[in-house]
């Protein structure tokens, strides 16, 4: 059998899961190789000293801060839930879900202070003891390891605390959400130790590096477009891109070739305004990797 290697750090990530597939094409995307199949325990990088341990997400934050790896990639309500010491270093803008407080929609209750003395069925017992004690109001949690949003339908609870995406599984159980307990997403931590040490972090600086590359990418695009001379100062002056637009000129002195970078959030906006200025032939790519 394969051995860890000695002067690799070691990286936790979730075997088989929501943010499995993600968390593999993040690693890939910042060059890392290594071989994955279903049946591997752990994945050696050959071009970096990296290595990776396959787990369920739960032992995620327990096993980074016993140092059995120096980092995970785990859900920020995991984190929380295990109430374990370990720093988190950065979102990763994926497997974003709220966790919250939901109600069987014909119970009439709208918020969570009518819930006082009712049974509360979840999967993260700690957070919701912890929530409504702050909000003091007196439940009774129970812990329920799978498909919480049948429990009231079972008659086993009054309502539960549980995460979601979309809320389609609460609308197919007749739940309505009053109550956000706490939002989160995928993210990387490490284990306060493994920080401290000069090799170590070493490799995860130059492992964030990468991944704050990929992050800053998907918050813009990349747009090439020709303009009327005239709209050149109007251009340069709302499309910046990440300095300065690069301007080249074309066979017609009065037409000039733009390249920039646009941000998603104001994207339309833009563009909207650069087609009134005389915009045309608006070419757009994703931009996979950005260091500013
Ligand atoms: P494992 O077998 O590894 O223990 P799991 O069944 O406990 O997996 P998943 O359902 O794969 O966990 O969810 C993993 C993480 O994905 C969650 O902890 C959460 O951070 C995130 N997530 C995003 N959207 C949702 C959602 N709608 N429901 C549950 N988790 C979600
Ligand atoms: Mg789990």
């Amino acid at each position: 059998m394969a051995k860890f290697n000695g002067d690799h750090i070691k990286l936790a990530i979730q075997k088989d899961g929501r943010l499995t597939e993600d968390t593999r094409a993040l690693l890939r995307t910042v060059g890392l190789h290594f071989e994955s199949y279903k049946q591997r325990l752990f994945s050696i990088c050959r071009n970096f000293p990296l290595d990776i341990l396959y787990v369920r997400d739960d032992d995620i934050p327990e096993y980074v801060a016993e140092g059995v790896v120096d980092l995970g990639i785990v859900g920020q309500n995991l984190v929380v839930e295990s109430g374990t010491k370990v720093t988190e270093l950065l979102p990763l803008n994926y497997g974003h879900c709220s966790l919250m407080v939901a109600v069987p929609a014909e119970s009439g209750i709208e918020n969570i202070q009518q819930l006082e003395g009712l049974k509360i069925a979840t999967s993260y017992p700690l957070t919701t003891t912890k929530y409504f004690a702050e909000h003091k109001v007196n439940v009774n949690v129970i812990t329920i390891s799978g498909s919480v949003e049948i429990t009231p339908a079972l008659g086993v609870s009054s309502a539960i605390v549980d995460l979601v995406s979309t809320g389609s599984s609460l609308k197919l159980n007749d739940l309505v959400p009053i109550a956000t307990v706490l939002d989160s997403q995928s993210s990387l931590i490490a284990n306060p130790t493994s920080i401290e040490n000069v090799y170590k972090k070493a490799i995860i600086d130059r492992l964030m590096t990468r991944f704050r590359g990929v992050l800053a990418a998907a918050d813009y695009k990349y747009v090439m477009m020709n303009i009327p001379r005239s709209a050149l100062e109007y251009v340069s002056t709302t499309t910046p891109g990440l300095k300065s637009p690069t301007v080249l000129p074309t066979a017609d002195a009065e037409w000039m070739v733009v390249h920039t970078a646009i941000r998603e959030d104001m994207f339309w906006d833009v563009i909207e305004k650069l087609k009134e200025h005389g915009a045309q032939g608006i070419l757009v790519s994703s931009i996979e990797k950005m260091f500013v």
